[in-house]
């Protein structure tokens, strides 16, 4: 048995739009909402379909600044082009376009409605695919992300008293919900990620724990090029899992971007589903109350693979590897040629791996050398 679950869903999506050359396609909700449908998950007893419900500035204005809000606002009332880079405003990767507040928005509202969810409705889990806007800062959009979801979902629970995990399993440094939270205790950050070295947003080293009261309390796995499934669950099983476990929060909320996968075009680690599901599994075994948002993802298919997947571990469903023939039609006439739900098994090169195991052996050693005794002290 497990409790009830909620998916965060409405099908107007479509009236938004980065622009045709911007990667990220607003579409892939619906495409992952059909991919849903077609495995018979979105009937499921237990299991409701939610629309989020509107929620008042001050709510934002718990991270965001007064004057960004006001600027966003502005610039999404009109159809004339605008750009303000004092507020990462307009240009290529946050495009100014009409309704860009009312788009921020509505990501926002589905992941505070989320946790409200499962704090004061009895829901094991509520999912948001629309939220895990992680890049966005207090007065500064980033990365694609306007108004940082997690952020204010976590403050909501926050001033409710609730002590909160956040885990980050997109392919990019979850660093606007790290900042947030950088020297206070009240929630433990961990993201695993490619590496900044080279790779957007440049930050997420194992070296970057927090601080003043927070020290310790921010916890990065950065992953080289190529690592694949088996080093994605060593960071995990070796890091995020046992303190998760020692932290034990009232709430977990998890980012499950899907641009981690082998088959992103924006990025160049070599995970499947294999570790994606494996993770998903695991976190449903902690049976936390859970808050889980969307986030990254390139490739609309493995979107709404990643997604659905998701849902039915949350839902304790077993699906068939082949995808269902009416949704195979749908991606085929889009020019996707996948077949199946779950990846071949994969491995990165020796070479590669060998280099990436090796980098992430050092971070996860140091980890455990500052942060777990810290943990085991004060939660242990
Ligand atoms: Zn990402």
């Amino acid at each position: 048995m497990h409790g009830k679950t909620a998916l965060i869903y409405s099908s107007d999506f479509g009236r938004y739009s980065y622009g045709t050359d911007h990667p990220f396609k607003v579409q892939r909700y619906q495409l992952a909402f059909e991919l849903m449908q077609a495995y018979g998950l979105v009937a499921l007893p237990g299991a409701d379909v939610v629309e989020s419900r509107p929620i008042e500035e001050d709510t934002l204005l718990t991270f965001h600044s007064p004057d960004y809000l006001a600027r966003l606002r502005e610039f999404s009332a009109s159809d004339v082009p605008r750009a303000d880079f004092r507020y990462g405003l307009g240009d290529v990767e946050n495009p100014v376009f009409r309704g860009l507040y009312d788009w921020a928005l509505r990501g926002t509202a589905g992941t505070v409605e989320a946790a409200r969810l499962v704090t004061e409705n009895g829901y094991a889990v509520a999912f948001n695919p629309a939220g895990g806007w992680h890049h966005a800062h207090r007065a500064k959009a980033s990365g694609f992300s306007y108004l940082n979801d997690a952020v204010i979902a976590i403050n909501w629970l926050i001033a409710r008293g609730k002590r909160v995990v956040y885990l980050d399993i997109d392919a990019h440094h979850g660093d606007g919900v790290q900042e947030a939270y950088y020297d206070t205790d009240r929630v433990l950050t961990i993201s695993i990620h490619e590496s900044g070295i080279y790779f957007f947003p440049g930050t997420g080293f194992e070296h970057e724990t927090g601080t003043a009261a927070g020290k310790g309390y921010s916890v990065n796995v950065p992953l080289l090029e190529h690592a694949d499934d088996a080093l994605f669950m060593k960071a995990f099983d070796e890091v995020a899992f046992p303190l998760i476990a020692v932290y034990n929060p009232d709430v977990l909320v998890t980012q499950l971007g899907a641009d981690t996968f082998r088959t992103d075009p924006l990025t160049r680690l070599e995970i499947t589903t294999h570790s994606y599901t494996y993770i998903l599994r695991k976190l449903k075994a902690l049976k936390i109350p859970w808050v889980a948002v969307g986030g990254g993802g390139y490739d609309n298919v493995n979107v709404a693979r990643a997604w659905t997947i998701a849902w039915a571990v949350m839902n304790g469903v077993e699906l068939p590897s082949r995808l269902p023939a009416s949704f195979v039609k749908i991606i085929e006439e889009m020019g996707f040629p996948n077949k199946m739900l779950f990846d071949a098994m994969h491995w990165a090169e020796e070479d590669d791996r060998n280099r990436a195991l090796d980098a992430v052996e050092k971070s996860i050693a140091a980890i455990r050398k500052t942060v777990f005794p810290l943990m085991l002290e004060r939660h242990g």
